[in-house]
């Protein structure tokens, strides 16, 4: 078309579609749930901002928030439309391939190593999914504030857009048409487009339509000389047989001006039912449905199930409605723009319509690997976000989600099996899967750990709780993951401190002369290897009233020793010539102390100085 204006890809868009477009990937599914998804966010943005602004959705069909999808034969051609925010120019130029999202480069390398094409919807890129069955795109667009425009692209590097002139309008919203490759021409029957909303897009809280075509009976006007040809009685029959002759001879007389034949007609039909699960009473929703739920929530639909999920009616004051996942695995993102990133990956909905999944007052920064819902009834529907993200009731609503948050990781590790403590064994006897929960929790710790972690540091007055979540080896765990409970339970009578030990790895830990002593008088030592423990052990002072010692720390006090003074007077000298020996710039003091066993001294870092290990993090930083 003379009048449109050609744009490049930007680079990294252009490799993405390159590799979908050679995929071999036979999952190729996806696109339409990527496409509904789509669909339904637009139509959440203009719901959320008719909250504010009745005018916005127009009048007649253009208001009726829904999503459509038509297939058209002869034409190869598939399309779905919604009458969602719809796109101006500009968004459809940036939206569309000119601004590579954050996640673009990252799910590109994942491809080429993974070759895995599910995930696309968690990296931001899902759109570009529609060129694994499509070789030929349009999207015709129509926002409030634009004209209606076509974008339209072959995924050779480069796309048009015009101002549409020749289309019907569309009011409102966005139209995708998918000009179907030859070997997906299967996305042209009805039953698998059914099939594949029903599974897929379940959850979607917008009605899914099909332009469906339907066999029906219709009576239409019988031929006459047919119909008395039919209706002849048999030449051969008795009386009493030409009785009966005659009774369905009358019935028949009434039904012979019309006859029943098969027409096909088609009508909008209506796929999903539009409930939310989380209005539900959590007694008769079943697992598959909340495995389900979390799949389209995460975008992730792989076989994996989430670990655990809270679902849960909060009443009083504030009441509210939510659903909270454990995922099973951490995002590729979690940890690595952890103190920029204000993502949390909860949703807020008000009286069910969805207002936001950029709240970052819902959740603390550290719980951002949960993911889930919130349904509010307290807070006001007809405000600003930014009104709303100052509303009273959202603390109490965080306070709430924290707990509950807390108290499911804590039952993760109750029910499973391989945990230590009689009380958590006893739970897990009682449950019916104990092998699909075995390991559970070290699986929990592998991949979120860290975010515990983090949450003793930033959470205070969560931090006894979070503690008891701590998992860590020790000098007696025997490679096994051990919890803080359970060290207590083992330790010496007499001991009163929780003894550890940080250091870049468990080896190099288990060679330090600091342990000699200790392990000879067989106290337990945690191993702290994680870079964030020297962090989190500043923010860590106790735990059920006992303190934690470094044993790589001055203080250390292992039980009073009669000889010790003795010890002390009579190498005096020694230690004083060693002290201007090594000078005062090296070292604060030199001790006779009675911590090692074979080692014949050792360097201890003074009680609020870095320990060696803090010396070696922040070196490794600063370079
Ligand atoms: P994501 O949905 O994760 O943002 P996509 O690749 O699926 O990533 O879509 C890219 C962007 O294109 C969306 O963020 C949205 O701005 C825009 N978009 C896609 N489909 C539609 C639609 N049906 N209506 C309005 N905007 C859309
Ligand atoms: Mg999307």
């Amino acid at each position: 078309r003379g009048s449109a204006e050609k744009f490049e890809f930007q680079a990294e868009v252009s490799r993405l579609m390159d590799i979908i477009i050679n995929s071999l990937y036979s999952n190729k599914d996806i696109f339409l749930r990527e496409l509904i998804s789509n669909a339904s966010d637009a139509l959440d943005k203009i719901r959320f901002l008719s909250l504010t602004d009745k005018e916005i959705l127009g009048e007649g069909d253009n208001s009726k928030l829904e999503i459509q999808i038509k297939l058209d034969k002869a034409n190869k051609v598939l399309s779905i439309r919604d009458r969602g925010i719809g796109m101006t120019k500009e968004d459809l130029i940036k939206n569309l391939g000119t601004i590579a999202k954050s996640g673009t480069s990252a799910f590109v390398e994942k491809m080429q190593t993974s070759g895995d094409l599910n995930l696309i919807g968690q990296f931001g890129v899902g759109f570009y999914s529609v060129y694994l069955v499509a070789d030929y795109v349009e999207v015709i667009s129509k926002h409030n504030d634009d004209k209606q425009h076509v974008w339209e692209s072959k995924a050779d590097g480069a796309f048009a857009i015009s101002e549409d002139t020749w289309n019907e309008p569309l009011g409102r919203g966005t139209e995708i048409r998918l000009h179907l490759r030859d070997e997906a021409q299967e996305y042209l029957e009805e039953g698998k487009l059914k099939d594949l909303v029903k599974r897929y897009s379940e959850f979607i809280n917008f009605p899914i339509y099909i332009w469906g075509s339907k066999e029906i009976d219709v009576d239409v006007p019988a031929d006459e000389d047919e119909s008395n040809d039919e209706e002849a009685p048999p030449e051969s029959s008795s009386e009493e047989e030409e009785d009966d002759a005659e009774k369905s001879e009358d019935d028949d007389a009434e039904k012979s001006k019309t006859k029943k034949v098969k027409e096909t007609i088609y009508e909008w039909e209506l796929l999903n039912d539009v409930k939310a699960i989380w209005l539900r009473s959590p007694k008769e929703v079943t697992e598959e449905e909340y495995t389900k739920f979390y799949h389209s929530l995460a975008k992730d639909f792989s076989d994996d199930k989430p670990m655990s999920w809270s679902h849960f009616n909060a009443e009083g004051d504030v009441e509210f409605k939510a659903v909270l996942f454990v995922p099973p695995k951490a995002p590729h993102d979690l940890y690595e723009s952890y103190y920029n990133s204000k993502k949390s990956n909860l949703k807020l909905y008000v009286r069910r319509v969805f207002i936001s999944d950029e709240f970052d007052e819902l959740l603390p920064k550290y719980l951002n690997f949960l993911l889930g819902l919130v349904d509010s009834d307290t807070l006001p529907l007809n405000v600003s976000r930014e009104m709303l993200q100052q509303h009273s009731s959202l603390k109490t609503i965080k306070k709430k989600l924290i707990r509950k948050a807390l108290d499911m990781i804590r039952k993760i590790a109750e029910e499973d099996p391989d945990e230590f403590s009689d009380k958590e064994k006893k739970a897990a006897e009682k449950s019916s899967d104990d092998d699909e929960k075995k390991g559970q929790y070290s699986r929990f710790w592998n991949e979120f750990g860290k975010s515990i972690k983090l949450g003793i540091i930033e959470d205070a007055t969560n931090r006894n709780r979070l503690a008891k979540l701590l998992r860590f080896e020790s000098s007696k765990s025997d490679g096994k993951l051990i919890s803080l409970d359970q060290y207590i339970s083992r330790m010496k009578s007499g001991q009163k401190d929780i003894f550890y030990i940080t250091g870049s790895s468990k080896e190099q830990l288990e060679k330090s002369p600091f342990l000699e002593r200790l392990k000879k008088k067989n106290y337990e030592v945690i191993f702290f290897t994680d870079p964030v423990d020297e962090y989190l052990m500043q923010y860590l002072m106790d735990y059920e009233d006992k303190k934690f010692q470094n044993v790589s720390k001055e203080g250390l006090k292992l039980g009073k020793d009669s000889k010790d003074k003795e010890l002390k007077e009579s190498f005096k000298d020694l230690t004083k010539w060693w002290k201007t020996a090594l000078s005062f710039d090296n070292v604060d003091d030199v001790k006779v102390s009675n911590r090692l066993d074979n080692t014949p001294c050792v360097v201890v870092t003074s009680k609020y100085g870095w320990s060696a290990n803090m010396e070696r993090i922040m070196q490794s930083q600063t370079l």
